[in-house]
């Protein structure tokens, strides 16, 4: 489930995108894979129709056991960003790497979801990695640094997905 602090707007080079309709705080968790989310294996894939295939493909994010996980809500609509403002760990939740102010794009970094392939990055940020692939040991390394400190501060801020997340994750 996305924050529910969202809405859908159209963006100017993206297609749908996903806004923050209030003040998002860093260390606020943005996104918790929930029960409602629809859950497919490779093997559903091949079988079904081709048209249903592309839209999953494109709508979904992957789970490193391979699940193909399409969320129910906004959630499919987050764009990649190579400046993302909310990053994915490695305990089924996103959280904000900093403060997300009223009206701004929510993004994620797609290099974090388990990709199938590269691809090219439409997002024009300054430091836009222009082909995303796969994260390096390098990568990880630095994903996990830039996290810990930030997962560290998730309790002094409000939680709108506190019922949906295990808080024994995060004493660390
Ligand atoms: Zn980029």
């Amino acid at each position: 489930m996305l924050i529910p602090w969202n809405e859908l707007r159209r963006t100017s080079n993206m297609g749908l995108g996903v806004y923050a309709t209030r003040n998002i705080p860093k260390g606020t968790i943005t996104f918790v894979r929930d029960p409602f989310d629809m859950v497919f294996q490779s093997y559903d894939l091949i079988s079904a129709p081709f048209v249903l295939v592309q839209e999953v493909l494109k709508l979904s994010y992957r789970e490193p056991s391979g699940e193909f996980v399409l969320s129910w809500d906004n959630g499919k609509y987050m764009n990649h960003s190579c400046e993302a403002n909310t990053l994915t760990t490695s305990y089924g939740f996103e959280i904000a790497v900093h403060d997300i102010a009223k009206g701004e794009e929510i993004t994620d970094d797609y290099g974090l979801l388990n990709l199938d392939e590269p691809f090219h990055c439409l997002c024009n940020k300054p430091r836009c990695r222009r082909l995303i692939t796969e994260p390096s040991q390098e990568d990880l390394v630095t994903w996990e640094a830039q996290i810990a400190p930030i997962l560290a501060t998730a309790r002094s801020v409000p939680q709108p997905l506190e019922d949906l997340i295990t808080w024994d994750h995060l004493s660390m």
